[in-house]
């Protein structure tokens, strides 16, 4: 497959301009995400990071590049050591759950799985050359506590976060030790602190920072320069400055382009811990389908604050709703024998298609406009269905309109192809079912059972009442 039509437009967090993005490797694309910190339940911060870079990913992909995708967990820092000391079992062992869950959340999200997802205590190696590297550029110093980086020696510092140099030297953030040569200096290695996990090396016991570890784990998977870099805005600063400082330091190019979702906002207030209105996916799941999550964190653009709330959420249900009823009735027309079309009375449905797919494209393709992109998919959706409506669409037309709708799927992953089967519509069946039997109507009894087996529900009747299972 070729690359086809116009570059990608992306805005750039480092240069705060749109551009076309162009790979550093022809048609392979590699992107770097950062992942979550592994020592709790993923909230939906989390989830639209993760679904707005799936998307991302998928588009690149749909468009005929090679992409090599690169999401880290991270499992070693304060917070996974403090909150395994307070459960009393290991790091590893909290953190290799908390890996679990959030495959699952993201499974159920239908976020494709990353080609690689590494970890920072299995790359401690990388980590430490990178540091050697910057020790031999004079970027590098030793304290009491840990190796840290001087970023007066990095005259970019602050180039993608937009703060002065000059202001950090004077001192907003005094982190971990008051040694340090500027104040916004960081750490590289921590030094061993007692029953901490630490490894060995050339500076003595200890454990990687933060940054480090998404600098050097994103370089051996992507190589030293590579395309996108991407995360939440709550990562510009400092993480992400701070990697660039640590790659480029080391004299490597590193990412040409940063990405950067914006916030969530539960009931239009900031989603926080302290403010109480702080969503795991689990909980949210209770409500709402995984997939109607998906479509309401890809509903907005991901460069503007998207607010969470029931009306918000019960909207993207209704949406998706929409499309997925869409489906089932063009699957319903593609199923039946081709009627007598009258000549010039059929519609061009493959011109519709033509003109949807050009729109749906463009807004993707420019900066990951996804309203526009679903826009153009709603007026198609539209237009379709009026044709239906006066009874003009062929099965041919409709096998037509149904690969379209699983073209751009691959791009969405929020549509489903198959009638769903709701607990909710069986037990209304279940019941109706028992009234008939209470009527003596057996034969209509029978015929609900019927039904149900054809869609794959086997019915049991028990002392308890009649409960039911899938096939
Ligand atoms: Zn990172």
């Amino acid at each position: 497959m070729t690359v086809k039509g116009k570059n990608m437009k992306i805005f750039n967090t480092l240069t705060k301009k749109k551009a076309d993005m162009v790979p550093v490797n022809g048609k392979n694309v590699g992107i770097y995400l950062c992942g979550p910190t592994v020592y709790d339940y993923g909230h939906l911060g989390h989830g639209r990071s993760a679904i707005v870079f799936d998307i991302l990913r998928r588009y690149l992909t749909y468009r005929g590049y090679n992409v090599n995708f690169v999401r880290n967990w991270t499992d070693i820092d304060d917070k996974t050591i403090e909150r395994a000391e307070k459960e009393g079992i290991s790091v590893k062992e909290l953190t290799e759950k908390f890996i679990q869950v959030y495959k699952k959340d993201f499974e159920e999200l239908n976020i494709l799985q990353p080609d690689f997802d590494p970890k920072p205590t299995e790359h401690i190696d990388e980590i430490i050359d990178l540091i050697k590297k910057l020790f031999d550029r004079e970027h590098a110093y030793i304290l009491d506590d840990g190796v840290y980086y001087d970023i007066a020696t990095f005259p970019e510092y602050g180039l993608l976060s937009g703060q002065l140099l000059s202001e950090l030297k004077k001192g907003v953030r005094v982190e971990v030790s008051d040694d340090k040569r500027n104040p916004g200096d960081f750490v590289m290695w921590k030094f061993e602190k007692p029953g901490e996990p630490s490894w060995e090396s050339p500076w003595g016991m200890g454990r990687p920072g933060w940054h480090i570890e998404c600098s050097a784990m994103s370089m051996k998977y992507l190589g030293g320069e590579f395309d996108i870099h991407c995360g939440g805005q709550d990562l510009v600063f400092p993480h992400h400055e701070d990697e660039i400082a640590q790659a480029r330091g080391a004299g490597f190019g590193y990412a040409r382009y940063w990405m950067h979702n914006s916030f969530l906002n539960i009931d239009n207030e900031k989603m926080s811990k302290s403010l109480g209105n702080f969503f795991t996916l689990k909980e949210v799941f209770e409500k709402f389908s995984p997939l109607t999550v998906r479509f309401f964190l890809v509903s907005a653009h991901y460069r503007a604050p998207l607010n969470f709330s029931d009306v918000t959420l019960r909207q993207a249900e209704s949406g998706l709703k929409r499309y997925n009823d869409f489906i089932l009735r063009i699957k319903e027309i593609a199923g039946k024998a081709e009627k007598d079309e009258s000549g010039n009375r059929v519609p061009d449905i493959t011109g519709l298609i033509k003109k949807a797919k050009n729109s749906f494209d463009a807004g993707l393709e420019d900066d990951l406009n996804i309203s526009k992109s679903l826009a153009s998919l709603s007026d198609f959706v539209r237009d379709i269905n009026s044709i239906v409506d006066s009874n003009h669409l062929s099965s041919g037309g409709a096998v037509k309109i149904i690969d379209f709708m699983k073209m751009i799927n691959s791009v969405l992953g929020i549509l489903t192809f198959e009638k769903e089967i709701l607990s909710e519509d069986i037990e209304n069946q279940i019941e109706e079912r028992n009234r008939a039997r209470k009527e003596k109507d057996y034969e209509k009894a029978d015929r609900i059972r019927e039904n149900l087996l054809d869609m794959g529900i086997i019915l049991e009747d028990t002392r308890d009442g009649t409960k039911w299972k899938k096939a």
